[in-house]
């Protein structure tokens, strides 16, 4: 038989997915295995936003929609982005897909050739690399480091710009370090794409989740050049706990938002009719369980950081948004614990998932090889038991 296609050889399964995946299958099978690995909310999609996909398929509401997403929902999403991030759009220069990382994939396949670079700061959520590659681009990983609060400065990004340069990728808050660029910093590194004509691409779908009072600024509000480089990603499967409803958003220029268009109408065809309903209820409808829901993000975070920290052998720096913490085990490497000995951050989530049954994502797969990332969005019980299994794990006793 002839070979499979070289691109599509070398992706790499998702490892969020593939973690999630085994912890799920897990505790299908009776082993009492805690998940800190998909960065999923654990609330339930709010009542009335439920009540208007019931409403949806009771009134038939069951056929293709436009390719790019109905009108209704496109107007949504405009009045949610101007009302939440300052920014303007008209419903011309909305994509409606099936989820943001289905928007990124189609961001990046109407802007790279074969062969162009696209640059990614590390550490970054594992399906950039990956889609990167999946478009035929090469990808150019400018590492930040925990002592810079894992932020890639303008200086390094001009660094790494060469005449090939097509985009970068800006997530923001950070997915896995949850971290939050600050004006100050967004404007820098906007300027040193402006001056390069250099896209950004800049997912910002955990907006919504900023603690400690901080404010956020979209990349896209900091003046007219600045968003007709941009193509900007968001979604409810955050901010309304609807991951599996599957819907997703890209904001553009109207030509790049065609080009996108054009696209999802060969390949998804249109996003869930039903799912798009939901989302304008979301969208539109009461924001107060957002705000519920962040809160209790944040006391998570707060408790998770304070304890993880007091752990001798791991420490964390405080992430400022979205709902992860990125553990740091340089200390733990060469050690041996519950008879493994710890090498890499694969092997510790390993010997954690087998020795203390808690399920984390190792970093290796996001450009940060000496971390593992832990998702606090699980109950505060799962928190405090999944600590207190890390602190028994690293004191070498099997759960
Ligand atoms: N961007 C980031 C940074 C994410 O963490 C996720 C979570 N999977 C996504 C995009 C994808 O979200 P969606 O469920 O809308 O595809
Ligand atoms: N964004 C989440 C995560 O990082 C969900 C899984 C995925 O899509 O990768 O875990």
């Amino acid at each position: 038989m002839k070979e499979l296609s070289c691109l599509a050889s070398q992706v790499q399964a998702s490892s969020t997915m593939a973690i999630d995946a085994l912890a799920k299958q897990m505790k299908a099978d009776g082993v009492d295995v805690i998940g800190f690995g998909a960065g999923e909310p654990d609330f339930n999609t709010p009542e009335h936003i439920k009540a208007a996909a019931i409403q949806a398929i009771t009134g038939n509401v069951t056929r293709y929609t436009p390719a790019s997403g109905t009108v209704e929902l496109k107007k949504a999403v405009c009045a949610r982005m101007k009302a939440d991030c300052g920014v303007d759009y008209k419903p011309t220069q909305v994509v409606v897909s099936s989820g943001a990382k289905h928007c990124v994939y189609i961001a990046l396949r109407a802007l790279v050739n074969p062969g162009d670079e696209v640059i990614l700061p590390a550490p970054f959520w594992v399906s950039y690399l990956e889609l990167i590659k999946m478009v035929g681009a090469q990808p150019v990983v400018v590492t930040a480091q925990e002592s810079a609060g894992f932020k890639m400065s303008a200086q390094q990004l001009r660094d790494a710009i060469t005449p090939k340069t097509k985009a970068l990728i800006l997530n923001n808050p950070s997915n896995p370090t949850g971290m939050v660029y600050s004006r100050e910093e967004l404007e820098a590194i906007a300027q040193v794409c402006l001056e390069h004509d250099v896209y950004i691409i800049a997912d910002e779908i955990y907006y919504s989740l900023l603690y400690d009072g901080v404010k956020f600024t979209s990349v896209a509000s900091l003046g007219e050049e600045v968003r007709k480089h941009t193509i900007l990603i968001n979604g409810v499967s955050k901010a309304y706990a609807m991951t599996g409803w599957r819907i997703g958003y890209a904001l553009a220029d109207e030509a790049v938002a065609k080009v996108m268009g054009n696209y999802l109408s060969h390949s998804t065809g249109s996003p869930c009719a039903i799912s798009q309903a939901a989302s304008v209820a979301a969208l539109n409808g009461p924001q107060d369980e957002v705000e519920t829901m962040r809160q209790a993000f944040e006391a998570r975070r707060d408790y998770i950081v304070e304890r993880m920290n007091s752990i001798p052998g791991v420490s964390c720096i405080k992430p400022e948004g979205a709902f992860y913490v990125m553990m740091n085990i340089e200390q733990l490497l060469g050690k041996t614990i519950c008879g493994e000995t710890i090498h890499t951050c694969d092997d510790f989530s390993s010997a954690f998932l087998k020795h203390g049954l808690v399920a984390t994502v190792p970093c290796s797969g996001f450009g940060a090889p000496n971390f593992v990332r832990w998702s606090y969005a699980t109950s505060m019980e799962n928190i405090q038991k999944g600590l207190d299994r890390l602190e028994q794990f690293l004191a070498g006793k099997e759960h």
